[in-house]
């Protein structure tokens, strides 16, 4: 115990990303809070606050204040104490293990290992000290973890394991969360050990905006989904192109041995193609000119299992042709908190595949 990260920035240890990230409000959000501030209480220490200068954050213009909702919030696991006793509201995952968790807090007090008051009291816990580093301290130092990262861990889990593996997860922290082993190099990046390898504090690098946007509460995905799952708003013809290369040469149907197979055997080729090879069968047969609109449902299901929102939409009036090229291209440009899900949940599934085999008794 004692080592360097002591001192660090306490960070999430499935996403890495610290729980102290900042953004510096646009100019029209400063003057708009001035004003409030002036009006409310002439002289105060909210403006004062105000006019200093806020240091180091994310340019509030490049992510808004609500796509960043939850990024200073965590919920910790400890360790049962010997005289545990269950409690109602515990979950079902709790009961078995050794660990359990607590309710969310706002981590933003004056010390980097008090994890703030947490909203609600669980099994007699107000509030915990929280570490980066593995084990080390013992039991009573909690494992952080954003509220919307676990939950994330979560479906990863029983997508991969078929249940939560919250002791598994303890485990893989005492295995890999020293800076002996981060330092090491011999082994592949994962999130929980990443952060050892940063300085102490978050580097807010332009660009970089969309380590803190929230993955599962993400502004506008909601209306957006909505109006791709509208009917009316859904194309009549729904078939559609999958991004192909340019200067198409599709052969004629003389040559196309894809033209005398019915129908139903040409949609049983392309379920079992990727998207990719879709789009090549494309250039090469006129026969596949004219796509499914349900095929583009199942390569998101296949694709994209970060994607969980596929199971409310309407499976007859979504457009599932536009929402599979939204997906696909622009998530990156237009719904931060998208493409950070994209991130975690590979996170995710790397952490739980060392579960797995940690589980099956392989060392690291
Ligand atoms: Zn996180």
């Amino acid at each position: 115990m004692g080592n360097k990260l002591s001192y660090c920035e306490r960070r999430c240890r499935i996403c890495a990303v610290s729980f102290r990230v900042k953004r510096i409000p646009t100019p029209e959000e400063r003057d708009a809070q001035r004003w409030h501030a002036r009006d409310a209480a002439p002289h105060n220490a909210a403006l004062q606050a105000l006019q200093r200068n806020d240091g180091a954050g994310y340019d509030g213009s490049l992510i808004s204040e609500e796509e960043m909702k939850g990024i200073n919030t965590l919920r910790c696991l400890l360790q049962k104490p010997a005289d545990f006793v269950p409690e109602e509201g515990d979950q079902d995952f709790e009961r078995d293990s050794s660990c359990f968790l607590t309710d969310v807090a706002v981590h933003q007090g004056p010390y980097v290992y008090d994890s703030g008051p947490f909203n609600t009291v669980r099994h007699g816990v107000r509030e915990a000290k929280i570490t980066n580093d593995n084990d080390n301290f013992g039991g009573e130092w909690g494992m952080p973890f954003h509220p919307a990262c676990f939950e994330i861990f979560k479906r990863v889990c029983l997508k991969k394991l078929g249940f939560v593996d919250i002791d598994g997860l303890w485990r893989v922290r005492d295995l890999r969360g020293s800076f002996e082993y981060s330092m090491g190099g011999n082994f592949p990046p994962l999130s929980v050990r990443q952060y050892a390898l940063d300085d102490e504090t978050w580097h807010h690098k332009p660009g970089t905006e969309y380590l803190a946007a929230n993955p599962v509460d993400i502004p506008g995905f909601q209306e957006l989904l909505k109006h791709l799952s509208d009917s009316e708003n859904t194309s009549k013809e729904q078939s559609r192109q999958i991004p192909s290369q340019p200067h198409t040469t599709i052969t004629s149907s003389e040559s196309d041995i894809f033209s005398t197979l019915p129908p139903e055997l040409l949609t049983e080729i392309l379920w079992n193609l990727s998207a990719k090879d879709i789009a090549n069968l494309r250039l090469a047969s006129r026969s596949f000119r004219t796509l499914p609109p349900i095929l583009f449902k199942h390569l998101i299901r296949t694709e994209m299992p970060y994607f969980w929102e596929i199971d409310e939409l309407d499976p007859r009036g979504t457009d599932w042709a536009e929402l599979y090229t939204l997906l696909r291209r622009d998530w990156s440009s237009s719904l931060l908190g998208l493409r950070n899900r994209v991130r975690i949940w590979h996170e995710a599934e790397e952490i739980a595949e060392m579960i797995r085999e940690t589980n099956s008794g392989l060392t690291h």
